[in-house]
């Protein structure tokens, strides 16, 4: 039997462990949880506490607990815990030493051995602090890798020739991007460079300080001189960030987190995606200069970048991703957990020296995307089979994520949600999969907001769920079978019996538009669509060239400018309705608008009219 040897990514926030179990690299669990905080504490009692445990007493007991002690790996700093000092290694080796007991109750055996990762940036007295660290642990560190080269590993052997590839990794605290090197089995980062005080945490920050100050605008208590209080919202918008990961809303409620003249007062908000990235995008912009910079340092342009791995927590935040993609024109890959992602590579080399053929690791991955159709624009003309998918192919199973559409006329009733499997933007390329309708939505103007939420497990079994927001009347239709593979003459078949009864639709006109929707972020006013389309054609055709497709740049102006308009006159018709703070506000908020709208600038256009949308949701909802 080959000698077992464990992969350990020894992170700043959180550390893992991965083994070889089943022919496989697995990051192992203990009660579910593969992540282990890297903080260690004494309890009240004396008792030594390590991940989880100890990471929930910090707010409390910062005096004894420790965390982020990797930053402090390599110096000469102590640190205290109850009566005793302590150095760096002793502390990693706390952590450390929880691990391999971990792994041995998992696999069942003693653990001598092990991988460990370093960032790429660490010096030799770093790299020998880790090494002693494992010593004290009872850990012969058979390799020290570093991390953005165990991301690589992870991403396996599938690849061909030489390969330069961008990892951009973005942790709780610590942010850095390496550019590696990859031919066959020689792996060399070229060049790495990041921000060691910077992460997730700052985003917690952000949005700690956004709530709480909201909170007390709208008549709440400041609570920033309230440890408890403070720790608990901390909490909160912790997991609300999470949250706004995989869905385009969220609320944080607290209840009693504070009192008033003996009463209990409670927090609860809902806080958008948008208004969240809108407080991280300077910070994520800052790390596109990193990435510039590492490319510069590597002699590489963009476009000599192969792939773009994420590694990290905080890569799971959707502009991330996003803002990559605009820089590189490469869609980073996520076929593994980003905050997994370095203890299997870790894991990989483990199994490699102690015998095993690791070619890659295997998860279990959405084999397709999928999605409803809606009501929008393709190649710039309104069309009802507009697609878009919510769970992209790649992802992790299981996965949950929803997705906002509005609705398109006054009254509408309800939505017939037509579920594709594809990535055409026509729906009818796509296979459908499945179909139902919701109905008694309430009778308000267009741009009434409902969710589609779709959950895809491990059996492949996929549940799309429609919501009305502000009643929350739901329906939802389960579709097993999800992720297997139809033969060619099934979906040939699927799509012809599709043609065919979408092409009686699309002649029958207007009847099925009712139960058409738009997504948020495209045009839900069609006929100011037509009257801009008219004007542009009218422009062009005066300018003696013929009309055609708009630029993208321009359909999107346009698409914000009918949206800012149509957002205008239904905040205009609920003037009347609202109290005497928040009709200033929208005033207030009609006149930035109206200002942006003469000005080219589509991001003060975008953040009014997001202002103005929360307000109108809340005048709404009272
Ligand atoms: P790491 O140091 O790689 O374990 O990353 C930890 C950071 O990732 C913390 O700041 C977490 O709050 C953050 N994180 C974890 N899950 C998510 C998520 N779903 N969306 C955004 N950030 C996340």
């Amino acid at each position: 039997m080959a000698e077992v040897i464990v992969g350990i990514d020894l992170g700043t926030t959180n550390s893992e462990i991965a083994a070889f179990v089943d022919g496989n690299v697995q990051v192992l669990a203990t009660a579910g949880e593969q992540i282990m905080p890297s903080v260690v504490g004494l309890a009240a009692d004396g008792a030594l506490l390590v991940g989880t445990s100890a990471r929930n007493q910090y707010a409390l007991y910062p005096e004894r607990t420790i965390k982020s002690i990797k930053r402090e790996m390599g110096t000469d700093h102590k640190v205290t815990l109850g009566d005793r000092t302590y150095s760096p290694p002793e502390i990693s080796a706390m952590i450390l030493r929880t691990l391999k007991t971990r792994a041995e109750a998992v696999l069942g055996t003693e653990v001598r051995k092990a991988v460990i990762t370093v960032p790429a940036y660490f010096s030799d007295a770093q790299r020998q602090a880790t090494r002693d660290a494992g010593q004290i642990a009872g850990l012969e560190v058979v390799r020290i890798l570093n991390e953005p080269t165990a991301a690589a590993l992870a991403y396996g052997e599938d690849r061909h020739g030489a390969r330069t590839i961008l990892v951009y990794d973005l942790g709780g605290g610590t942010f850095d991007v390496s550019l590696v090197y990859v031919e066959g089995e020689i792996t060399e980062v070229l060049a790495s460079h990041g921000n060691n005080r910077l992460g997730g945490d700052d985003f917690d920050q952000l949005l700690l300080d956004f709530v709480h100050d909201r909170f007390v605008r709208s008549g709440g208590v400041d609570v920033r001189t309230n440890p408890r209080a403070m720790s608990r919202l901390l909490r909160a918008v912790e997991e609300a960030k999470k949250r706004l990961s995989f869905e385009p809303f969220t609320r944080i409620r607290e209840e009693h987190i504070a009192d008033r003249d003996g009463l209990p007062v409670h927090l609860d908000q809902e806080v958008t995606r948008t208004e969240y990235e809108n407080l991280i995008r300077p910070l994520l912009e800052g790390t596109l200069d990193s990435v510039h910079r590492a490319l510069t340092d590597a002699g590489k342009r963009p476009e000599d970048v192969n792939e773009i791995l994420l590694v990290g927590g905080a890569t799971r935040t959707p502009l991330v991703s996003a803002l990559l993609e605009e820089k590189t024109g490469l869609t980073p890959r996520q076929e593994l957990h980003p905050d997994l992602c370095v203890a299997f590579g870790a894991g990989v080399l483990a199994a490699r020296v102690s015998g095993h053929d690791i070619e890659r690791v295997l998860v279990d991955i959405s084999p397709y995307s999928f999605g409803p159709s809606y009501f929008g624009l393709l190649n710039g003309m309104p069309s009802e089979h507009c697609y878009r998918p919510i769970i992209v192919r790649n992802t992790p199973l299981p996965i949950s994520r929803t997705e906002t559409y509005l609705t398109m006329v006054d009254n509408q009733q309800g939505w017939q949600v037509s579920i594709y499997q594809g990535d055409d933007p026509y729906a009818l390329n796509n296979i459908l999969v499945g179909r139902f309708s919701v109905e008694g939505f309430s009778k308000v103007p267009a741009g009434n907001e409902i969710l589609c939420r779709m959950d895809l497990d491990l059996d492949g079994i996929l549940r799309v769920t429609a919501t009305e927001k502000r009643t929350g009347l739901s329906k939802h239709i389960t579709i097993e079978g999800a992720t297997t593979a139809m033969s060619e003459a099934a979906v040939a078949a699927a799509q012809q019996q599709m043609q065919a009864l979408f092409g009686q639709d699309v002649e029958a006109g207007t009847e099925e538009g009712e139960w058409n929707l738009d997504t948020e972020d495209e045009l839900d006013e069609l006929d100011e669509l037509d009257e801009l389309e008219g004007e542009a054609e009218a422009a062009e055709a005066q300018a003696g060239s013929t009309p055609g497709e708009p630029k993208d740049a321009d359909r999107d102006r346009r698409v914000q400018i009918s949206e800012a308009r149509a957002l205008l006159e239904r905040s205009r018709r609920l003037l009347d309705s609202m109290n005497n703070d928040d009709r200033e506000e929208a005033i207030g908020l009609h006149e930035r608008i109206e200002n942006a709208l003469n000005t080219p600038d589509p991001k003060r256009l975008h953040t009014a009219m997001t202002e103005l949308a929360d307000l109108l949701f809340y005048v709404e909802e009272k």
